[in-house]
């Protein structure tokens, strides 16, 4: 069932591909197909809720690839048509009625692979900061905010973005916060930056050694520490901060509006649907969906385990929350079987090019793998194993293939999360086997800059490889494994459609062949990622009878030139049928 579905994929891509190429006509691009409304067989026309006109709606249906106007009634979409057909549907005082001018309105994104949880809204993001004089300005904004003594947290920074390229230093934080600890880590996770205070109460002089595993950063010129601590010299610190006092009610009002910040980041950003990449709480997304206020729809994960009373507890979670809800449902269990590329963890064939006496780490043995893989299966899972490397991923399709024989072949869209570097024999067994690829754009343009010093070029030409699954038939889904990058979908989309890093470079980008179109690519964020989730015949598409979630977007990201796509935004994000966020300053 699933081979089939995917060879009508590719069907659809046949179809579908010449758009991001027709002709261009005013704000639209018009193809073959002959925009016609929809209209309801219920006979009489009930006016809409909701209607979007004016718009230029890349629907993802092969169908209707294209439309101008839609009817929301409840969470659910009545009608995809054109700006007169959608008429009928507006009455006065009844309908709200948004005028696109031209607007791009794609289908809500749903992240396929996303580690999501509660916002610290106090918490100083720096992701993407070139000038380190806002590092500083953000500083002093959270330092006013705070008493004297509080901790100020932060990071995300990267020097290598900077326009000096220069490392940061206590310099930066010093003059705005000379009463409150200050400790910033920078995008890897691996140094932080903090100010004199830290240094001080951590009893830190010129003296100090670096310890094992770790380094203390110092001036060349006078031997003081920088501000800068390295890997193990972090747990040299002593942030000497006075704890924040709270009642339990404050912090569960607290943790409460932590969760309403993350929800609103997805709102802000595009994302209608996500996919836990782990064990999830059901029980805060059911508290937002009581009061109303849950704006994403979610899959909660669990963990891939033998551990009986925990399959136990998983299946209850599966009974609660079916596959056939549409808000909070429960995804699928979540193995590991490798480590990373950036650590050289992954686990491969053949040795590291620069670490040649490793082929990386497996996190369990195959026997292992293949016997958990049978039970969970057998228990009717759904199951998603993180493999990096291409022995980790051949290893992964053996256990699926396996258990296809042990207990019988049915549509499971049993999952590999990552896929990222593949042998050219395993790419055409994830249709073979019905495993869907869900892969993270954005990890490519990340890790391009050390991927072939770690593997060489010959392996990197299965690395990230979308095109060649795609081609080979493959449901591919997309996510952002959020945190480790940024959640915005147009990131993704940045990466697909240029495999260049994010500053912009000359050239084709890396491994140009792999590619994909810009409509493809809202494909693998939307209609692909419902596939992953058996989602497939209600979301991922502007259809007639689908959840209302859609986005529109102040420019046009099907014609716009590659570096403005990221900076795009959301004009308005509409979750069933709902506008849960509208930019202030659209018309
Ligand atoms: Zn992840």
């Amino acid at each position: 069932m699933l081979r089939n579905s995917s060879v009508l994929v590719v069907a659809w891509f046949l179809m579908v591909l010449p758009c991001a190429h027709g002709s261009v006509d005013g704000n639209w691009v018009r193809v073959g197909t002959v925009l016609t409304p929809q209209v309801s067989t219920e006979g009489s026309m009930s006016p809409a809720d909701l209607v979007i006109r004016n718009a230029k709606v890349v629907t993802i249906d092969r169908d209707h690839p294209r439309a101008e106007a839609i009817a929301f009634k409840g969470e659910r979409i009545v009608a995809v048509t054109t700006s007169d057909g959608i008429e009928r549907y507006v009455k006065e005082g009844v309908t709200r009625v948004i005028d696109a001018r031209g607007r791009l309105v794609v289908p809500g994104f749903n992240d396929a692979h996303i580690h999501f949880g509660p916002v610290d809204p106090d918490y100083i993001d720096l992701r993407y900061v070139r000038d380190p004089a806002v590092i500083t300005e953000r500083v002093k904004e959270a330092v006013a905010k705070a008493k004297p003594g509080e901790l100020i947290r932060g990071g995300l920074w990267e020097h290598e973005m900077f326009h000096d390229r220069q490392w940061p230093t206590k310099e930066l934080l010093d003059p705005v916060s000379p009463h409150n600890p200050v400790v910033l880590s920078r995008a890897d996770g691996h140094s932080v930056l903090v100010n004199s205070y830290v240094i001080r109460k951590s009893r830190i002089t010129r003296q100090t050694p670096d310890p094992a595993g770790g380094e203390i950063q110092r001036d060349p010129a006078t031997g003081e520490p920088t501000g800068i601590f390295k890997e193990q010299a972090e747990t040299l610190l002593k942030y000497g901060d006075k704890p924040v006092r709270r009642s339990a009610r404050e912090k569960q009002e607290r943790l409460m509006r932590e969760w309403q910040a993350a929800f609103d980041l997805a709102a802000r950003t595009g994302v209608t649907s996500i996919q836990l990449a782990s064990d999830g709480d059901c029980q805060i997304y059911q508290r937002f969906a009581d009061m109303g206020k849950l704006t994403v729809r979610v899959s909660v994960g669990g963990s891939l385990t033998d551990n009986k009373a925990k399959l136990n507890h998983y299946r209850r979670l599966l009974e609660k929350y079916p596959r056939e809800g549409n808000w909070i449902r429960f995804g699928y269990l979540k193995g590991f079987i490798d480590g990373t590329l950036g650590s050289g963890t992954a686990l491969f064939l053949e040795p590291y090019v620069d670490v040649p006496d490793t082929t990386g780490l497996a996190q369990m043995s195959y026997a292992e793998l293949e016997r958990r893989v049978a039970i969970a299966d057998k228990a009717g899972f759904q199951i998603g194993i993180h493999a990096i490397g291409d022995k980790a991923n051949h290893w992964v399709l053996d256990a699926y293939e396996r258990v296809q024989q042990l207990n019988g072949k049915r549509d499971s869209r049993h999952r590999i999360e990552h896929a990222q570097v593949l042998s050219d024999e395993d790419v055409p067994r994830f249709a073979a086997l019905g495993v869907i690829a869900s892969m993270q754009p954005t990890h490519c343009i990340t890790d391009k800059r050390f991927a072939e010093k770690r593997i060489g070029v010959e392996r990197c030409k299965g690395a990230y490889a979308w095109r060649r699954l795609l081609d080979a038939g493959a449901t591919v889904a997309f996510g952002a494994d959020y945190p480790v990058e940024p959640v915005d979908p147009l990131e993704g989309l940045y990466a697909t459609v240029t495999r260049k890093d994010r500053m912009g470079e000359v050239g084709d980008g890396w491994f140009p062949d792999q590619k994909l179109s810009m409509e493809e690519a809202i494909a693998m964020y939307t209609l692909e990622s419902a596939r992953a989730e058996f989602m497939e015949d209600r979301k991922g598409m502007i259809k007639e009878g689908y959840l209302g979630d859609v986005v529109m977007f102040d420019n046009d990201l099907m014609t716009v030139a590659h570096d403005q796509i990221m900076s795009a935004r959301v004009a308005y994000t509409i979750v069933g049928g709902k506008i849960v966020y509208r930019r202030s300053d659209i018309d």
